[in-house]
């Protein structure tokens, strides 16, 4: 399998997926920064510090451009090794990505490379692939957990 130096190239599914609270862009909503929707900011020298920082796996790790998220139809947007598990977003015009011939083969190639279990978010509903639906609940919690802790507070 010939793998290449990663880009984003015509992807931009980061831009569809998720949230940029700093500009008011809700997940699952495209950027207006991205017309196309094919690549390319407009805003690349402000963009937010939320999109500078923001870690695709496709682009930390030698994964065939098969695999990039617009071709997949989802992302792996970060992972939590204390307790092996990564996360993808996937994209909900696609719901059955992660069942797809390549969609298997991404996640089975993560859980070997030691992720036990993969927790998927569709359109803001949490999933988990695990063979163990205790890690499953645990891990749905502590996404829970974090997702309000992230939650902006008032006052
Ligand atoms: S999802 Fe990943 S590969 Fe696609 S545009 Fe965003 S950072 Fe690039
Ligand atoms: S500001 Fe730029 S990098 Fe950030 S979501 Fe919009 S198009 Fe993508």
């Amino acid at each position: 399998m010939a793998f290449h130096t990663q880009s984003c190239g015509d992807c931009s599914l980061c831009c569809t997926l998720l949230g940029v609270s700093s500009i008011g862009k809700p997940p699952n909503q495209h950027c207006p920064h991205c017309p196309t929707g094919k690549g390319g900011c407009q805003i690349y020298d402000r963009q937010p510090k939320q999109c500078g920082g923001f870690e695709c796996g496709y682009l930390t790790a030698p994964i065939a451009v098969q695999f990039r998220p617009d071709n997949i139809h989802f992302i792996i947007t970060g992972e939590d090794r204390k307790l092996r598990c990564q996360f993808i977003d996937v994209d909900p015009k696609f719901p059955h990505a992660t069942e797809t011939p390549n969609g298997r083969y991404l996640i089975g190639m993560m859980r070997a490379g030691g992720y036990r279990d993969i927790v998927v978010t569709t359109g803001g509903a949490h999933r988990v692939i695990s063979d163990s639906p205790a890690r499953a609940a645990i891990l749905i919690h502590e996404l829970e957990k974090r997702q309000q802790a992230a939650q902006p507070t008032s006052g």
